[in-house]
């Protein structure tokens, strides 16, 4: 499969204008190619090319007249990897299966029509395949976090089914594709959370009542995160020894990394959006650099990527998804543990995200509401956070000391995430820029008053 593929490099596709900047595959170097179902009408293949930066791309592709091209949804590239899973079927050498749960044949493809990073497609009405657009190579001791929380009984997430992973000449491996179950009526955060916004914005602080769901979902969303960490640092099979302590060499490499990602951030933003990094520069710096005084932290797999649009409402309650890599991290560092508070510094970061995407539908007029529930927010989710630790009688998974340079470094993160990835995004963490420039100009207020 894969010398055809390279003879007809590189396959047709449709940038799809989707907001995000994404790689062509014509920048990329075929290295692995499997068929699926190879008796089908027409011929299907999965791909994974290499970036000449090193990092991996991935698409389903299928035939076209002569050549080949980027499967769209509804030519059948996911619903033949379903079959695969449920037949049992051989791919090509390097492919494989790993099956967490049984798979029925299912007919049937439709796009999610959400804003997404990779692309996800529902099969048959009750499947999600989930092609990761960045798959990385990690060492196969890295533990696949889906067999994990199934071991551990976890049911804060949907069912997961299993994964498709490509493993290279040294035997590291690459989770391609993930299986799991969908949950028809869901919405993710950034809906459900928004539209609760939204909703107590209308009504006022005035209007408002105990019930009021702003009001609620911060702390719901910190139990679902402690309960997550909680399930995640809990031994299995799959993961023996599931939390452990790093030391100083461990920690001072994140502050490097986010101090890199502050001074990339720098140079990467221009104009207004520059200037209002420069005058929050030296507090992230000087909260990224306070991750200096620890000497030793708690570490354990995590989330990754915990943001509101990460948590999907659903008749089902409450359910985390997409627990698979950050595509922040460098491939080379993904996989490794991390801090439990960050995790958590990202979910306070995103509350505030929340409040910029309403303050940005209500054109501004709602702006001193939202950022009082923006405080009141994030201070719910982590009450609600500690006491769900402490509840499980683990309040030691998560180091305080973290939280204020962790939510600098996610604060930068996002950043440059949004102006390398989705320009369209950047007023958000501006937003949260705004909201850290305007409390040190009242700081200073006070400072100044009572000095
Ligand atoms: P990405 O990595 O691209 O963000 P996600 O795994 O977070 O991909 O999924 C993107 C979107 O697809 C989610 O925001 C949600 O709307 C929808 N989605 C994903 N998984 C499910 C599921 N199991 N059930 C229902 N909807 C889902
Ligand atoms: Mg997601």
């Amino acid at each position: 499969m894969l010398d055809e593929l390279v003879a007809a490099w590189p396959p047709a596709e449709e940038l799809a204008d989707s907001g995000y900047l994404r790689p062509s595959l014509a920048a990329a170097t075929p290295i692995a190619a499997t068929g699926l179902r190879p008796h089908g009408e027409f011929g299907l293949a999965v791909v994974v090319a290499r970036l000449g930066s090193g990092r991996l791309m991935l698409a389903p592709l299928v035939r076209a007249g002569t050549g080949w091209r980027r499967a769209r949804p509804r030519e059948g590239a996911s619903a033949a990897l379903v079959e695969t899973f449920a037949t049992g079927a051989t791919l090509d050498d390097g492919f494989l299966v790993r099956q967490l749960a049984p798979v029925a044949m299912l007919p049937g493809e439709r796009a999610i029509g959400v804003d997404q990073t990779n692309e996800s497609v529902v099969v048959g009405g009750t499947v999600v395949v989930k092609w990761l657009a960045q798959p990385a190579l990690r060492p196969p001791t890295v533990p696949d976090l889906q067999a994990h929380l199934a071991a551990v009984g976890y049911a804060g997430v949907p069912r997961p089914l299993g994964s498709l992973v490509w493993s290279d000449a040294a035997r590291d491996q690459a989770v391609l594709a993930f299986l799991t179950e969908w949950l028809p009526d869901a919405r993710d955060g950034w809906d459900w959370c928004v539209q609760d916004l939204l909703e107590h914005v209308q009504h006022g602080p005035e209007g408002c009542v105990a019930t009021c769901p702003a009001r609620s979902f911060p702390a719901a969303l910190g139990r679902l995160t402690a309960g997550l960490h909680v399930a995640l640092a809990t031994a299995s099979p799959v993961i023996p020894e599931p939390d452990t302590i790093v030391d100083r060499r461990i920690i001072g490499g994140w502050g490097t990394a986010a101090m890199t990602a502050l001074d990339t951030a720098l140079e990467l933003l221009q104009d207004g959006a520059g200037a209002l990094l420069r005058t929050c520069a030296d507090t992230l710096r000087s909260d990224i650099a306070s991750m200096d005084t620890l000497s030793t932290t708690r570490v354990q797999h995590i989330h990754g990527d915990l943001h509101v649009g990460q948590v999907l409402t659903s008749t089902r309650g409450l359910a985390v998804i997409d627990l698979d890599d950050d595509i922040s991290i460098e491939a080379a560092e993904r996989g490794r543990p991390l801090p439990a508070a960050r995790d958590v510094a990202q979910l306070t970061c995103s509350l505030d995200h929340v409040g910029r995407m309403v303050d940005l539908r209500t054109g501004g007029t709602a702006n001193a509401v939202i950022e009082r529930w923006i405080g009141d927010a994030q201070g719910a989710m982590l009450d609600a956070y500690r006491a769900g630790l402490a509840g499980a009688g683990r309040p030691d998974l998560l180091d305080e000391r973290l939280l204020r340079p962790l939510i600098a470094e996610r604060t930068c993160v996002e950043l440059l995430y949004a102006t390398r990835v989705l320009p369209r995004w950047l007023y958000a963490p501006l937003g949260t820029l705004g909201r850290m420039a305007s409390a040190r100009r009242n700081d200073g207020g006070r400072s100044l008053q009572t000095g």
